[in-house]
């Protein structure tokens, strides 16, 4: 373990298997990981086109899955707005979560305002990078190409369907 608390902040859009790596990646290293819904306050966009609530219910479902109970307990789901001034982007964390150690994240800009503040900036190792990405998921869907199922965990699978993630973004992409 080593550190008390660490965020694993992301769009989840939607999740996948690379995001439970790095959530599990986490785990390994801390007593408690406080899952950050980023982007909150977008929803129904080609770039985020589930809303945080929907987000929430399948990190939750998923998560309770793989994991289990005790897992489950060491890991808090937080939905986070953006904010317009990145600089001042992890003090504004700080307001919103209980006191954390650091961050675990493959994307930069997130490492970079962890790492100015001194905290703990950890990359994971990136799981199967070319088909587990959010935005591959949704190219993929835009193309019909139903292979966007492979990296999406058969447990949340029915959840998007029922929330009409496939055609949702279809439509989104009427008008571009
Ligand atoms: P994402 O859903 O793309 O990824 C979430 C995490 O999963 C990342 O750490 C990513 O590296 C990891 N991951 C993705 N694919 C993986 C794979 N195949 N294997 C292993 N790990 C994988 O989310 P993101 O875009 O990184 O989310 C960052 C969030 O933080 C966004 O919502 C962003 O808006 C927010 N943010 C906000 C501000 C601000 O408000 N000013 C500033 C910085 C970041």
């Amino acid at each position: 373990m080593g550190y008390r608390r660490l965020v694993v902040p992301g769009r989840f859009q939607p999740p996948h298997e690379g995001h439970l790596h790095t959530i599990k990646h986490a785990l390994s290293l801390a007593d408690e990981v406080i899952i950050v819904i980023g982007s909150a306050q977008d929803s129904f966009s080609l770039k985020n086109p589930l809303t945080a609530g929907e987000r929430y219910v399948l990190l939750e479902k998923l998560l309770r899955s793989r994991l289990g109970e005790e897992y489950c307990e060491r890991i808090k789901i937080v939905p986070v707005a953006d904010i317009a001034m990145n600089k001042v982007w992890v003090q504004y964390l700080k307001m919103l979560l209980p006191p954390f150690d650091g961050v675990v994240s493959g994307n930069q800009l997130v490492l970079m305002l962890f790492e100015d503040m001194g905290l703990a900036a950890i990359r994971p190792q990136l799981f199967n990078r070319a088909e587990c990405s959010g935005t591959v998921i949704r190219e993929k869907i835009l193309k019909s190409d139903p292979s966007w199922v492979d990296c999406v965990p058969e447990e949340i699978r029915k959840d998007l369907e029922e929330m009409g993630f496939e055609e949702r973004l279809r439509r989104l992409m009427i008008d571009g």
